[in-house]
């Protein structure tokens, strides 16, 4: 019997639904909003609905933002013929903050994973396919996730794009800075000798 009053209990659950968050961190979490000033409390309950109702998705690359095109595509200096594509908008931020690609996005907002159900109608490839030949781009770099569902999206999408005409890429696999070799693992190792390049 679960000794929380209602709300309380409401809160737990609602926060076991956020990804990563067990019962026991959402009751931590749950008690620490219990704890918080009423102003504090109302500005994060503002701050959900504020999120939910101004962010839609870029009419451009899906990532998502406040206006018809997000800034990135708007960004007339950019490369329009460089598309790199990506699982989530996380993952845009994340390339974004390496400075390393100035080109264009497009964010699936999945993978391809048969065992969650997720399959190739879920990833916007007409979408895709339409910006490809539209905007004319040169080069697709496919930067889904180095996981097994990563690679097997990346190698389904290399296929479907192929007919195109457009360079399609994939970054490199290797050692992360600072590694040891001595603590990597031989996957790690064999990719990043794999892609080797001259010195
Ligand atoms: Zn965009």
């Amino acid at each position: 019997m679960n000794s929380y009053p209602g709300s309380l209990q409401g809160l737990v659950e609602h926060l076991m639904k956020l990804p990563g968050v067990g019962r026991k961190t959402a009751s931590r979490l749950a008690f620490h909003i219990v704890r918080m000033p009423g102003e504090q409390a109302e500005d994060l309950a503002a701050a959900i609905i504020e999120v939910k109702s101004r962010l839609a998705l870029c009419s451009f690359c899906q990532n998502l933002t406040e206006y018809e095109l997000c800034p990135i595509c708007s960004d007339t200096s950019r490369d329009s013929h460089k598309l790199c594509v990506v699982e989530y908008p996380a993952d845009v931020a994340a390339i974004e903050n390496s400075g390393a690609f100035k080109g264009r996005y497009f964010v699936l907002h999945g993978i391809l994973a048969p065992m969650q159900g997720l399959g190739p109608d879920d990833l916007r490839l007409e979408k895709l396919r339409q910006i490809v030949v539209n905007e004319k781009i040169s080069e697709v770099v496919l930067a889904t996730n180095p996981t097994v569902e990563g690679n097997t999206t990346a190698l389904f999408l290399s296929r479907f794009l192929r007919p195109l005409g457009a360079h399609i890429s994939r970054p490199a696999c290797g050692l992360p800075v600072g590694a040891d070799l001595e603590y990597m693992d031989s996957v790690t190792i064999r990719k990043s000798l794999d892609g080797r390049g001259p010195l």
